[in-house]
């Protein structure tokens, strides 16, 4: 049966695979920014950031080299930020101790910062043709379906079961002597030449296309119909069956939009724990009134002129949700302040967690600000 479902599924993927920027050349880099990229975000949305990123880190050098600002900035709209911190690091540890070549291994890979089980995976079966499934959402529900596992999808257990079917899937398929990488695949008559990653490969797309999320996967497009046991038992609307949605945590939050008639405040987030060493607008706990705020904007060291409520807005992370509400907050001009205080300082190299003042244009160009106050900018834009 896993052979049959391996050249089921390959010939499928032969005719029908997406055509993505990364396939065309799956080298371990490419596959490796994709994949991290793809973590959280719509394929679509991922193919203009990683040409973005491709222009300007092109190797695994260039990478290691950046400063971490810019990389936050080339990121910026991706979200989850440690992701590309952790990319920057592990392109410096891919320097130093593998002369600025990839490990080859599922196993060396995994070592490397903010590449975990599924990326290391992925990386090690499309790029070095690794007999190792990369279990994703796309590969799970799949699994699930195929199997009729009706056990929750959630942890190791269902990871290590889709896992295990997937394994034989891959190992069903014979290896044709000569044919290089040694792991490829191939089968005469219809002339289909893969590696593991296409296996991979071909049921993330099968996830994404044809086994879809929701209640009406489209069995009738399916290769794998005639093995699957969720769609024999007509049980392919109730399975995976899904763990209950964690609740988010609700934080109540105030923005400030402080302004003089050029510049805008911004402040150094913590280089530790949510949005870590993102920039911001200066933000605190819980909703303040208008003088609240104000008395606010002084204790930060600027002179109020006038306070304008802005429209609320919310962000949901994943374990965390903001209600925001926003004032801006106008201020006498902000040279004049620092000669008075010497409080409000343009940028310099140091970090630290005071409040500066830039340009728009110099924000916009430098400085990489969550999406979480898309909605303040927008509005101090307008
Ligand atoms: Fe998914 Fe339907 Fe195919 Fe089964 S037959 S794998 S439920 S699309």
């Amino acid at each position: 049966m896993y052979e049959e479902i391996a050249k089921a599924l390959l010939l499928w993927y032969k005719e029908n695979r997406r055509s993505l920027p990364w396939r065309d050349d799956p080298s371990p880099y490419h596959v490796w920014v994709s994949e991290i990229m793809l973590q959280q975000t719509r394929v679509e949305a991922v193919k203009e950031y990683y040409r973005r990123f491709m222009d300007r880190f092109p190797d695994i050098e260039t990478l290691a080299a950046a400063d971490e600002d810019e990389c936050r900035k080339v990121w910026e709209g991706l979200g989850y930020y440690s992701r590309v911190r952790n990319m920057k690091r592990a392109a410096a540890s891919i320097v130093e101790e593998y002369g600025g070549k990839m490990p080859v291994t599922s196993a060396a890979l995994k070592r490397l910062p903010g590449i975990g089980p599924y990326t290391s995976a992925a990386i090690a079966s499309i790029a070095f043709g690794e007999r190792i499934p990369a279990v994703d959402g796309n590969l799970l529900r799949v699994f699930a379906r195929l199997a009729l596992y009706e056990k929750e999808i959630r942890g190791r257990e269902a990871l290590s079961a889709a896992a295990a079917y997937f394994q034989e899937v891959m190992d069903s398929m014979p290896s044709e002597e000569g044919v290089l990488p040694k792991d490829r695949y191939f089968f005469a008559g219809n002339t289909v030449c893969a590696c593991p990653g296409d296996i991979n490969q071909a049921l993330m797309d099968l996830g994404a296309m044809v086994c879809i999320p929701g209640s009406r996967p489209l069995c009738g497009q399916c290769p794998l119909r005639d093995h699957c046991l969720a769609f024999r038992n007509g049980r392919c609307s109730d399975i995976p069956v899904m763990p209950p949605k964690k609740t988010r945590r609700i934080e109540k939050r105030t923005v400030l939009i402080i302004r003089d008639g050029e510049r805008i405040v911004l402040r150094h987030r913590p280089e530790k724990g949510l949005l870590a060493g993102m920039y911001e607008f200066p933000n605190e706990d819980g909703w303040l009134t208008e003088e609240e705020a104000l008395e606010k904007a002084r204790q930060y060291g600027f002179s109020p002129v006038r306070i304008l409520p802005l429209p609320e807005a919310k962000h949901v992370f994943t374990h965390l949700e903001w209600r925001m509400r926003g004032y801006e907050i106008r201020v006498g001009d902000f040279d004049e302040m620092k000669k008075e205080t010497g409080r409000v300082t343009d940028r310099t190299k140091e970090k630290s967690d005071s409040c500066f003042a830039v340009t728009i244009s110099q924000m916009l160009k430098q400085y990489a600000v969550p999406n979480a106050f898309d909605a303040f900018f927008s509005s101090e834009a307008e």
